[in-house]
C-alpha cells in the first residue's frame, strides 16, 4: 500500500520541469520562471517583526495542537468582519499551510473508496490527497465557455451513493476563474440537498480583479455553513508561503477529527509563524491592495501579449495570479525535429527553445492548456512572453500525426514473481483447488499449446495472458479426452495473496497467483516442456539465440548483459542469416547431427532493441505489447543517463524506456517470408562471456566446454555498471530443477552437442560490437 501511494505521488510532472529549468541555468541564458505558485513580494515588515518578537520572547515551545488562541481569535475576527461568519474557537484549526489543512481534512472524513468530486482543471494536490486518504477522486471537466466553473447539471450527474464531498476552489488555481454569489448558491444547494460536504478552498480570496466581489461559501446560509469546511491561509494574501500557516473552519465534529489526525502527525504549526500569522490577519489590508493592484497590471499586460499569439485563446482570470491559455492549436507542430503533441511537449519545447518554465496543463487535468504565472516582475513578463512568442512562431505544422493505437498491456507485477519450485503433491492439490475456485466460469480462458510436441495447457482469468499464449505457440487440439502433459494456472485478483508462483515437478503443474506478467508464464512453459521432453523424448531444451547460415546453424549462449540479443540482431541485419529463434531451441541428436527446432510461433521480444535498430519500432507498432512506456511515470531505463525521453518530445510511447517491455512478434515481419526457418542443424556454438585479458575468440575443447557450461561460470573482472553474476548452471534461468539427476542429464545432452558442433568462447571484453559480428561471420565461413 505504501509503495502504491508513493507511486501515485510521482505522477505529477510539475517538479520535473523545475529541475530541468535549474539544470539549464549554466547554458548562458537564464530561465524565466513562469511556473511559480507564490507571490514574488516580501512578507510585510510588521509581520516579520512579530515573528522576530516571538523568538526574542522565547515563544519557541509547543503550542496548543490546534493553534494559539491569539491566532484563532484573529481568524475568527476576519471571518466575522469579512464575511459575517461566526465561528467558535473549537470550529477552527491551524495547520502547517492550507495544503496541510486539506490533507488533515481528507484523512478525517474519507472512508475507503468514498468519492470526492473535483472540478477540473484542478489544483494538482486535490486528487493526490484524496488518493492518499484511500478515497476516489471523481474528476469533472468544466468548460471554458462556462468560465471553468462546474454547472449544477454537471454536479448532479456525478453524484452517487458513494459521493462524500465536492471541492470548490474559488478563485481557482490554475484558471483564475471565480464564481458569483448566485452560481455558488446553486451549486451549494445541490450539495446540501444531496448531503455532500463542501470543501471551500478560498486561499485566493483577496487576490481578485476588476471589482469582482468575493463571497465565502459558508456565508450563503446556515444549512450551507453546516456542510462546509473553509480552507484558507496566509501564504498567498500576505506573501508568506514559507511560513507554512493555513487553517480550516467548519463543523465542530470535523474540526476535532482533524485535530486528532494532526496531533499524530505534525502537532501544532510552527509557534513563531503562528505569531506572525496572527499579526498578518489583524491588518495589512493596504499591503494586500497594493500587491493586488500590481498583479492586476501584470495580468492585463501578460494577457494582452499572450492573446496576440495567433491561434492562442486565453481566458481572462478574475483572481489568483495565473493565466491558463489554450495552446492546443499548436499540438500538431514541430521545430528542429522536436515534435509538439501535448501540453507536456509544448512546455518542454518552451523550456528548451525559449528558456521559459511553464507548467503543462496535464498536471491540472487539462492537456489543452499551459499555466503561466505572472508572479514575477514586469520586465521578466515582457522578456519571457517575447521569448514564448518567438519560439511559437518557429513552430511549423507537422504532418498530421497518425496515432497508432498501441495494443499494450501494463502488467502487475512488471516482472517475475517469487517462486517455489519443488512443492509436494499434497501442496499442489490444495493450490490447484484454490486456483480452480478463483476461476469464474464467465472469465475463464483455456488453451492447449503444442510446444515442440509437448502439450501445455494454460488456465487463467487474465485475458492478456490468454492473448499472448495463443499468439506465442502452435495450437494443440482442445478436446475433452486429450490430457495435456502439463498445466499452468494463472489466477489474478485472489484476495489475501501476494504475487507468487509454485511448481510441482511430479504432476507438472504450475500455479501462479496475482500476476498478469507473461514473461514468467512463457519461461515456465519452456522449462516444463524441457523437463518433459528431455526425459520422455530425449529432446534437449537450450536457452540460445539461433541463426541459420545456408543450412548451418549457429547458437549463441550466454547470460544477461552478454550482448547475446544485440549480436543476434546485428547478424540478422545484413540479410546473410536466417532467423531461427531469439531465445530458445529444442535439439535432437541424431548420429552426427544436432537438429534444432524453434518451438515458438511468434517471438517474445524485448522492445528495447528498437533503440539500436529503429525500424523495429514499426514492427512493434502492429504487435501485441506488454509494459511499453506510455507515460512519463513509467519511464525508468535512462533517467540517470541524461537521455531525452521521447515522451517529452511528444511521442505517445517509447519502446526502450523500461527494461521489462516486450512485444509478441511474427518472425516473417522481421526477416521477410524467406528469412525465417523453424529448423536448423547446429554447427557452431558461441558461448558469450566477458573476460578482460583473454583472447577474443577461443575454440574450446569438448571437456572444457562442458565444464564451462555446467558451472555457467561468468566472472567479469571489473566493469563499471556490470553486476558480478553468480554462477548459473547451463546459462539457463528457465530450468525448473536443480537436482543432481537433472544436472547429469544436462551434461549428457551438452556432451552430445559438443561432439557434433564446434564450441567457441566469444569474449565481448576483447572485441567491440561490429568487429564481433564479423568474427562470428568468419566462424560460419
Ligand atoms: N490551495 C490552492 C488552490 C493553492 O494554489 C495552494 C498553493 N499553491 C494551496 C491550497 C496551498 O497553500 P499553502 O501554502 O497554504 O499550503
Amino acid at each position: 500500500m505504501i509503495s502504491n501511494r508513493i507511486g501515485r505521488l510521482e505522477l505529477s510532472p510539475t517538479l520535473r520541469i523545475s529541475a530541468k529549468a535549474k539544470a539549464m541555468k549554466g547554458e548562458g541564458i537564464d530561465v524565466i520562471d513562469f511556473s511559480v505558485g507564490e507571490p514574488d513580494f516580501n512578507t510585510p515588515s510588521d509581520i516579520k517583526k512579530a515573528g522576530i518578537n516571538a523568538i526574542e520572547n522565547n515563544f519557541t515551545g509547543y503550542t496548543a495542537n490546534d493553534g494559539i488562541p491569539e491566532l484563532k481569535a484573529a481568524i475568527r475576527t476576519r471571518l466575522k468582519q469579512d464575511h459575517g461568519l461566526d465561528y467558535s474557537a473549537k470550529e477552527i484549526i491551524v495547520s502547517c499551510g492550507a495544503k496541510h489543512s486539506l490533507y488533515n481534512l481528507f484523512l478525517a472524513i474519507i472512508n475507503r473508496d468514498e468519492e470526492v468530486i473535483i472540478p477540473s482543471p484542478y489544483w494538482v494536490s486535490y486528487p493526490q490527497q484524496v488518493l492518499l486518504a484511500d478515497g476516489k477522486p471523481v474528476i469533472v471537466p468544466t468548460r471554458e465557455e462556462n468560465g471553468f466553473r462546474i454547472t449544477p447539471d454537471e454536479l448532479k450527474a456525478n453524484i452517487n451513493f458513494n459521493t462524500k464531498a465536492i471541492i470548490i476552489n474559488n478563485p481557482g488555481n490554475p484558471t483564475g476563474s471565480a464564481y458569483t454569489r448566485e452560481q455558488l448558491q446553486a451549486i451549494c444547494e445541490i450539495a446540501v440537498s444531496e448531503g455532500l460536504l463542501i470543501v471551500a478552498d478560498e486561499i485566493y480570496e483577496h487576490i481578485i480583479y476588476d471589482g469582482y466581489r468575493f463571497c465565502s461559501i459558508a456565508s450563503l446560509g446556515e444549512k450551507i455553513r453546516e456542510k462546509t469546511v473553509i480552507i484558507n491561509g496566509v501564504s498567498k494574501s500576505y506573501a508568506m508561503t514559507g511560513w507554512r500557516i493555513g487553517y480550516a473552519a467548519g463543523p465542530r465534529a470535523i474540526i476535532s477529527a482533524m485535530d486528532i489526525v494532526q496531533s499524530h502527525s505534525t502537532s501544532n504549526a510552527n509557534s513563531i509563524a503562528q505569531k506572525a500569522a496572527a499579526e498578518a490577519l489583524s491588518g495589512h489590508k493596504a499591503e494586500i491592495s497594493q500587491m493586488v493592484a500590481e498583479f492586476q497590471a501584470r495580468r492585463n499586460f501578460m494577457l494582452n501579449k499572450i492573446r496576440r499569439i495567433p491561434g492562442i485563446n486565453c481566458y481572462e482570470p478574475q483572481g489568483a495570479f495565473y493565466l491558463f491559455p489554450n495552446t492546443s492549436e499548436y499540438y500538431n507542430t514541430e521545430s528542429g525535429g522536436m515534435k509538439i503533441r501535448n501540453s507536456y511537449g509544448l512546455s518542454y519545447y518552451l523550456l528548451k527553445e525559449a528558456a521559459v518554465a511553464v507548467v503543462p496543463g496535464s498536471a491540472f487535468g487539462a492537456d489543452q492548456n499551459i499555466r503561466l504565472s505572472y508572479s514575477t516582475s514586469m520586465d521578466k513578463i515582457d522578456e519571457g512572453t517575447d521569448r514564448i512568442i518567438e519560439a511559437m512562431t518557429k513552430l511549423t505544422e507537422s504532418p498530421k500525426y497518425k496515432r497508432v493505437a498501441l495494443q499494450n498491456v501494463m502488467t502487475h507485477p512488471r516482472g517475475m514473481t517469487k517462486s517455489e519450485l519443488e512443492i509436494s503433491v499434497d501442496e499442489r492439490d490444495v493450490l490447484v483447488q484454490e486456483a480452480e475456485n478463483a476461476l469464474p466460469y464467465d472469465r475463464y480462458f483455456e488453451w492447449n499449446a503444442n510446444i515442440n510436441g509437448i502439450i501445455i495447457q494454460l488456465r487463467t482469468n487474465v485475458p492478456h495472458l490468454y492473448d499472448f499464449w495463443v499468439e506465442n505457440w502452435y495450437p494443440a487440439q482442445l478436446e475433452s479426452d486429450l490430457e495435456p502433459h502439463g498445466i499452468i494456472y494463472v489466477v489474478d485478483g485472489v484476495p489475501g495473496r501476494t504475487p507468487y508462483a509454485y511448481y510441482n515437478p511430479d504432476m507438472k503443474t504450475a500455479v501462479m497467483f496475482n500476476t498478469s506478467h507473461y514473461g514468467q508464464v512463457r519461461s515456465w512453459a519452456l522449462g516444463m516442456t524441457a523437463q518433459i521432453s528431455e526425459r520422455l523424448l530425449d529432446v534437449h531444451g537450450i536457452r540460445a539465440a539461433c541463426l541459420d547460415f545456408d543450412g548451418r546453424g549457429l547458437a549463441l549462449i550466454g547470460p544477461k548483459d552478454m550482448k547475446r540479443g544485440s549480436t543476434f540482431f546485428s547478424l540478422l541485419e545484413d540479410g546473410k542469416a536466417k532467423f531461427v529463434t531469439n531465445d530458445w531451441v529444442f535439439v535432437r541428436y541424431r548420429g552426427s547431427e544436432a537438429i534444432a527446432d524453434a518451438p515458438e510461433r511468434k517471438f517474445y521480444f524485448k522492445t528495447s532493441i528498437a533503440k539500436k535498430f529503429p525500424h523495429y519500432a514499426r514492427i512493434f507498432d502492429r504487435s501485441k505489447c506488454e509494459n511499453v512506456v506510455t507515460t512519463r511515470a513509467d519511464w525508468t531505463s535512462f533517467d540517470d543517463s541524461g537521455e531525452e525521453c521521447p515522451l517529452d518530445m511528444g511521442e505517445p510511447y517509447c519502446y526502450w524506456g523500461a527494461n521489462d517491455s516486450r512485444a509478441m512478434v511474427d518472425p516473417s515481419w522481421i526477416a521477410g517470408p524467406t528469412g525465417y526457418t523453424k529448423r536448423t542443424r547446429l554447427n557452431k556454438i558461441a558461448i558469450m562471456c566477458f573476460e578482460p585479458n583473454s583472447p577474443a575468440v577461443e575454440k574450446l575443447k569438448e571437456a572444457d566446454a562442458l565444464d564451462l557450461i555446467t558451472e555457467g561460470r561468468y566472472r567479469p573482472q571489473s566493469k563499471a555498471g556490470m553486476e558480478p553474476y553468480s554462477t548459473q548452471p547451463f546459462f539457463n534461468p528457465y530450468m525448473l530443477s536443480s537436482s543432481v539427476e537433472n544436472e547429469d542429464l544436462q551434461r549428457r545432452n551438452f556432451h552430445q552437442l559438443f561432439r557434433v558442433a564446434d564450441v567457441y568462447k566469444v569474449n565481448i571484453a576483447a572485441i567491440p560490437g561490429e568487429a564481433m559480428k564479423s568474427r562470428i561471420r568468419e566462424l560460419m565461413g
